[in-house]
C-alpha cells in the first residue's frame, strides 16, 4: 500500500491526475489494447478531472482507447437529471475529453431489470478484460461507491438502499430537499473493485481523516469498508495534510518519508 500525503486539495488532484496519465501513456493503449480505468463521482475527484482535461488539450494524453467504468448511479433517476451520475460524468469529463461514448460505460439506474443490468456490468467489465486502474473516493463513513458500512468486502455490482448518512450527505446536491434525494443506487461492489489491477483511493479534507485513519490503521472491517483495500496487492491512497490529522505521527513520518520515491511516479513521462 502506498500514501501519498500532498499539502492540499489542489496538489493531491494534480498528483492523482498526473499518476492516472501516466499510467495510460506507460500503458500504450491501442484498437487492440484498451486502457480500462474505473471512475467515481462526488466533490474529490473534480480536481483530478480538470487537470485530466487539460492535459488532454494540451496533446499530453488521448482517451480514444480508453474505456471506462463508473462505480455507480442511482435508481430511478431520469439519466437527464442535473444530478444524475450521466449528467455529472458528462458535464464535468467525458464531453471534454476524445472519449468514444460507447467505451464510457455507467449502470443505468432506469433498467426494467436491476439485477440483470448489475449482472451484466460485471460482464462487461470481464469482457475488456478487467479493470486495470479504479479511482474511487470514499464518504466519512469509510464507504467506497455505495458499499455502505457492513456491506460485504466481496460484494458485486447490486442495487443497495443508501445509509441515512449518505442520503444526509447528499441532499446538498437537491436544494436540502431529502424527499428528492434517491434512497436506492446501482453499485459496484467492494469485489469488483477489488479485482482491479489496481486502485487509486482519493481522500482529502479533515472531515475524512477519521476514516483514513480506519482505512490504512485500523484493521480490515466491514463497517469501513474501504478498509478491504489493506489486503489489495496495489492500492494507493491519495490524501491531503487535512486528511492526515487522525493518523498516528510515525505513520506520516513514515510515508512522507518516501515521497521522493513516489513523486518519481508521476514526473513527466518520456517514451523510449
Ligand atoms: P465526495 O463523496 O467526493 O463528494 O466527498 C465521496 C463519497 O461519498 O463516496
Amino acid at each position: 500500500m502506498r500514501l501519498v500525503i500532498l499539502d492540499d486539495y489542489d496538489k493531491a488532484s494534480e498528483w492523482a491526475a498526473k499518476y492516472v496519465r501516466n499510467r495510460i501513456l506507460k500503458f500504450k493503449p491501442g484498437p487492440d489494447n484498451f486502457f480500462v480505468l474505473g471512475l467515481p463521482t462526488g466533490s474529490t475527484p473534480l480536481g483530478t478531472y480538470r487537470k485530466l482535461i487539460e492535459f488532454h488539450k494540451n496533446g499530453e494524453l488521448s482517451f480514444r482507447y480508453v474505456k471506462t467504468f463508473n462505480m455507480d448511479e442511482y435508481v430511478g433517476m431520469p439519466r437527464e437529471h442535473p444530478e444524475s451520475y450521466h449528467s455529472f460524468m458528462w458535464d464535468n469529463f467525458f464531453k471534454h475529453i476524445d472519449i468514444d461514448p460507447a467505451n464510457a460505460h455507467i449502470l443505468d439506474g432506469n433498467a426494467p431489470d436491476l439485477v440483470k443490468e448489475c449482472d451484466a456490468f460485471e460482464r462487461k467489465i470481464l469482457d475488456a478484460g478487467g479493470i486495470e486502474l479504479f479511482l474511487g473516493g470514499i464518504g466519512p463513513d469509510g464507504h467506497i461507491a455505495f458499499n455502505e458500512p457492513g456491506s460485504s468486502l466481496i460484494s458485486r455490482t447490486r442495487v443497495k438502499t443508501l445509509a441515512h448518512d449518505t442520503i444526509l450527505a447528499n441532499a446538498r446536491f437537491f436544494d436540502g430537499d431529502l424527499t428528492q434525494v434517491p434512497t436506492q443506487a446501482l453499485t459496484v461492489g467492494v469485489g469488483t473493485v477489488m479485482d482491479a489491477k489496481e486502485v487509486m483511493i482519493m481522500i482529502t479534507g479533515a472531515h475524512k481523516a477519521y476514516a483514513l485513519h480506519k482505512a490504512i490503521e485500523g484493521g480490515v472491517n466491514h463497517m469501513w469498508t474501504v478498509s478491504a483495500f489493506q489486503q489489495h496487492r496495489q492500492t494507493i491512497f491519495v490524501c491531503d495534510e487535512d486528511a492526515t490529522l487522525e493518523l498516528k505521527v510515525k505513520t506520516v513520518k513514515y510515508f512522507k518519508g518516501l515521497m521522493n520515491l513516489h513523486n518519481k511516479l508521476v514526473e513527466t513521462y518520456i517514451d523510449e
